[in-house]
């Protein structure tokens, strides 16, 4: 160990590292102001929303397993800010001592959602039925002499033209349209998800994409969609923020409400997936989860080995938010368990209505955001991103909410996102440039 050593060796070990400069590493970087914790952030541009806020930064490509070694000669532990991890280029880091946490082997199974559907199935937790796009049967080479295709050449008989789309594989056994098919690895807010609707989508898809690299899954027809933070400690302790309703525009994440008015087992239930997750992959960190709820009970659709949109309520709302705890399990303290402090959360998103470049005037949004903050109990985090597309995330508020009554809270949480949205309304188109 003597390369751990080299390593290792001088770095201050209360520093944490992380990988990645967007928005959850700034606030992550706030929440370690607020802690006294020494952040050092690696992310390629001096513009990231991190760099500001970090106590050091290694400015080079989040992918730069060199500069991933700097930074670990600068902290004691490294996180993540983003599931694109590179786990090859980085081993040879973790076997000479690197510490990163969650490590790698925990990571594994997370980045790719293939990997996670098999190791939901591996563990006999709920997921949507699914298969992988390349078992189906290669798809008929739409050769001129193709069934199904139109002929040509001089003996050609125009007559004899029959529909230009070849016949897909058959589906495999209890599967139906429509589907949703997924890039297994690199997709986010909706970019690499496509509906299946018809044998034509499945063809046409097949012959666009790489059929290795995608999934498919069964449509869930779920009544909402619900999320939830864990982290876990080094002790093995295993902690939740309150189990949430999350809701997408366009595949986007729109708002979140905290805590959805769920049974105690529906919560438990949640909360013990969680726990057989994180227990099995003897993981280290923050562990998101989303799920699909609806007649077919609790899904999880998607793990974020990470902090998550879904948990920026916990700033305001928790005795300790899901930065806190990212914090706390990664530098090797005890994970308490976060408590609701008010009775409970909206979280909107601000999301690009307009693509504008960086030195447009309005790429600041300055009166819409006074607008914002002059609402009562209304907390405005702007990401301070360089321009601005449509779908991309600009900022969030949270508002605290009063009423301790479900119904009245959730009729609460509606009135206050129509009075959000009047400021800042929904983009109407689905581009989205950036990451989680
Ligand atoms: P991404 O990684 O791009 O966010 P997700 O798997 O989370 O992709 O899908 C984005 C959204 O698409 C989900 O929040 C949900 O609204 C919808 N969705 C995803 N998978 C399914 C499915 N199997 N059935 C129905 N809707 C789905």
């Amino acid at each position: 160990m003597d390369a751990a050593a080299s390593l290792n060796g001088d770095s201050p070990q209360g520093a944490i590292g992380i990988v990645g400069g967007g928005q959850l590493a700034a606030m992550l970087a706030e929440a370690a102001q607020r802690r006294g914790v020494p952040l050092v952030v690696q992310t390629p541009n001096p513009h990231d929303p991190a760099v500001a806020l970090a106590s050091q930064v290694v400015q080079a490509d989040v992918r730069d397993a060199a500069a991933t070694r700097d930074l670990a000669q600068r902290c004691g532990a490294i996180s993540f800010e983003n599931e694109w991890i590179d786990l090859q280029a980085l081993s040879p880091l973790a076997e000479a001592g690197v510490c990163f946490l969650p490590s790698l082997e925990a990571l594994q199974p997370l980045i790719c959602k293939r990997s996670q559907r098999e190791l939901l199935q591996r563990l006999c937790l709920p997921c949507p039925r699914w298969f992988g796009l390349g078992q189906l049967a290669t798809a008929p080479d739409p050769s001129p002499s193709a069934p199904g295709q139109p002929a040509d050449g001089p003996d050609a008989d125009p007559s004899a033209v029959t529909p230009a789309q070849p016949l897909p594989p058959p589906l495999p056994d209890g599967f139906a349209y429509p589907l949703m098919a997924k890039l297994a690895t690199g997709g986010y807010d909706g970019r690499g998800t496509a509906v299946l609707r018809s044998d034509a989508d499945l063809q046409t898809l097949l012959q666009q994409v790489d059929a290795a690299d995608w999934i498919v899954e069964e449509f869930v027809a779920f009544e909402q969609e619900l999320a939830l933070v864990a982290a876990r400690d080094q002790a093995g302790e295993v902690v939740c923020l309150p189990l949430v309703q999350t809701h997408q525009h366009q595949q986007v994440c729109d708002w979140v409400l905290a805590p959805v008015e769920a049974t105690h087992a529906l919560q438990q239930r949640a909360r013990n997936i969680a726990a057989s997750l994180l227990t099995a992959l003897d993981y280290v960190g923050v562990l998101s989860i989303e799920f699909f709820y609806g007649p077919q009970g609790l899904l999880v659709n998607e793990l974020a080995p990470r902090t998550h949109n879904s948990g920026h309520y916990s700033i305001e709302a928790c005795s300790l938010s899901q930065f806190d705890l990212q914090l706390l399990t990664v530098g090797g303290s005890r994970a308490e368990p976060p408590a609701l402090l008010v009775p409970g959360a909206l979280m909107v998103n601000l999301l690009g209505v307009a693509s504008l470049p960086a030195d447009h005037p309005d790429a600041e949004h300055l009166q819409q955001r006074q607008a914002l903050e002059a609402l009562p109990g209304v907390h405005l985090h702007w990401y301070g991103k360089q321009g601005v597309s449509v779908g991309r995330k600009l900022g969030h508020v949270t508002v605290l909410l009063e009423q301790q009554d479900p119904p009245l809270r959730r009729q609460e949480a509606m009135q206050r996102l129509e009075q959000i949205r009047r400021i800042w309304p929904l983009p109407s188109g689905s581009e989205s440039v950036d990451g989680p």
